[in-house]
């Protein structure tokens, strides 16, 4: 119990302090640090190659920059942990896809909305599709615990539903609903139209069965209570500048504006490049590979399959160039000019060989290469996490066939949920390598003068798949 003389001296601490502790933005700006709570997941947050990212996390960089403070990123592991940090104050905004409710924003300040999503019931093509709420009969919807749609079915059962009923899982990310409904072990989800729409490419029997709802808005969120007013008002003229200036629609864009699937290039493009762009290039690359004392087929490669040898390919994520860096790593590897083809080359040959000479010694050729080239695409950290699963899973660590083989599962949230640096794209990062060994392959082999057919190359007719999978394990 408090004593009155504590009283007091709580009291005058208080007074003593002033504005700066009543004031969270004044704090925020004076310690130098935002702290940001948000929940592993593509749509949110999650770490790649070169480090943080997710729409979420960009998001709230870009508010930390422009208060001119460092960000403090935090993951909670269920939409109630979010909030229950934000009720501490543990955090001082909750950035994680949460949608406008009115029970949230009774009980917590928000900002204006960034955007907006509508709810989605999806189900499994084959299974019956059910054409409302009505329509349910005996099939089992889940929901994650905690979050809006949940409270929409609650509100709705109260109302005029008493018959609804669902399953609410616990969990910070919809992947896990998905993977039910995929596998059967549930009929129906609720989910975010954002997300679904991210994730769909990984459950392809997945559809929307109905909306369940109007369009809802996203928040940011930040604790109750007057000392978190300016702080909001700071957060809504930053995202209000940012709606105006088209920053958000790139980020938009960059997220959610197209799925990464992989385009597999057809052989017949490749034999077409092979003729057409990489003469131009041949000897660039094999100056470069030989800087690096690499063999210049795989780095050509590699540069077809990050730029087509166009020198000035950008992407919508802001990659550029020959190699496709991104501005971090070009800094970091001393690249000026990303667009500079020779300094493209460089960069990315340095950054390969690097990556090649800090795996494990006991990995060996060519099993050590084709993971150099996915740590190219993902990062070490997350390649490490996918040797950790393969190994927990009965394979063996050092074999990029084992390995690939569990790349894809950094996308489940069964398994990134136990590993180390979480949510990674290893699908992509599967194809990547896979990608860059058939045209290594098919580099080597028409390079090599018997097999330089007289008439216009093509692939299919020289490469049967049958040999070129022969090469690959000979590689
Ligand atoms: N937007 C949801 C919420 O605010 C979470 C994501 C989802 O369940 O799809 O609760």
């Amino acid at each position: 119990m408090m004593t009155i003389r504590s009283l007091i001296s709580a009291l005058v601490l208080a007074a003593l302090c002033g504005c700066s502790q009543s004031d969270r933005l004044q704090q925020v700006l004076a310690d130098g640090e935002l702290t940001v709570v948000s929940r592993n997941s593509p749509t949110t947050y999650y770490l790649d190659k070169d480090g943080a990212a997710g729409f979420e996390h960009d998001l709230a960089q870009l508010l930390a920059e422009e208060l001119g403070v460092n960000l403090r990123m935090e993951t909670a592991y269920s939409l109630d942990g979010i909030f229950r940090r934000l009720q501490r104050e543990e955090a001082d905004v909750a950035a994680a896809g949460l949608t406008l409710t009115d029970d949230r924003s009774q009980r917590f300040s928000h900002s204006i909305a960034y955007a907006t999503m509508v709810p989605r019931v999806v189900y499994r093509t084959g299974n019956r599709r059910p054409d409302g709420l009505d329509d349910l009969g005996e099939l089992q919807l889940v929901v994650l615990a905690g979050s809006s749609h949940e409270q929409t079915l609650k509100v709705m059962a109260e109302e005029d539903r008493p018959e609804l009923r669902w399953e609410a899982v616990q969990g910070a990310d919809t992947m896990e609903l998905l993977e039910r409904v995929d596998n059967g072990s549930a009929d129906l989800a609720v989910i975010d139209s954002s997300e679904f729409r991210m994730q769909q490419s990984l459950y392809p029997m997945l559809e929307v069965a109905f909306d369940l709802g109007p369009e809802r808005e996203m928040v940011w969120y930040l604790p109750p209570g007057r000392k978190y007013h300016s702080l909001r008002r700071r957060m809504d003229g930053f995202l209000t500048q940012l709606q105006g200036d088209g920053r958000l629609d790139r980020l938009r864009e960059q997220y959610f504006g197209h799925t990464t699937v992989l385009s597999r290039i057809g052989s017949h493009t490749f034999a077409r490049n092979i003729r057409n762009k990489l003469p131009a290039y041949r000897d660039l690359i094999r100056q470069v590979a030989d800087e690096y004392q690499l063999d210049w087929h795989l780095l050509a490669a590699v540069s077809y399959q990050e730029s087509h040898w166009e020198p000035e390919a950008t992407s919508p994520t802001g990659v550029r160039g020959m190699m496709m860096l991104t501005q971090l790593t070009a800094k970091e590897l001393g690249v000026r000019d990303r667009l500079d083809p020779l300094q493209s080359l460089r960069g990315g040959a340095r950054y390969l060989k690097d990556l090649r000479r800090r795996l494990p010694r006991d990995i060996h050729e060519p099993d050590r290469t084709w993971m150099a080239l996915a740590a190219y695409n993902i990062g070490l950290a997350h390649l490490e996490d996918a040797r950790v699963l393969t190994e927990r899973m009965g394979g063996d660590p050092h074999l990029w066939s084992d390995v690939m083989a569990h790349l894809p599962l950094l996308q489940k949230r069964e398994h990134y949920r136990t590993t180390r640096y979480g949510y990674a794209r290893g699908g992509e990062a599967m194809h990547f390598v896979q990608n860059i060994r058939h045209y290594y392959s098919i580099l080597q082999w028409q390079d090599i003068p018997a097999n330089q057919p007289g008439q216009p190359l093509n692939p299919d007719d020289y490469l049967p798949l049958a040999l070129r999978e022969k090469r690959f394990l000979a590689l």
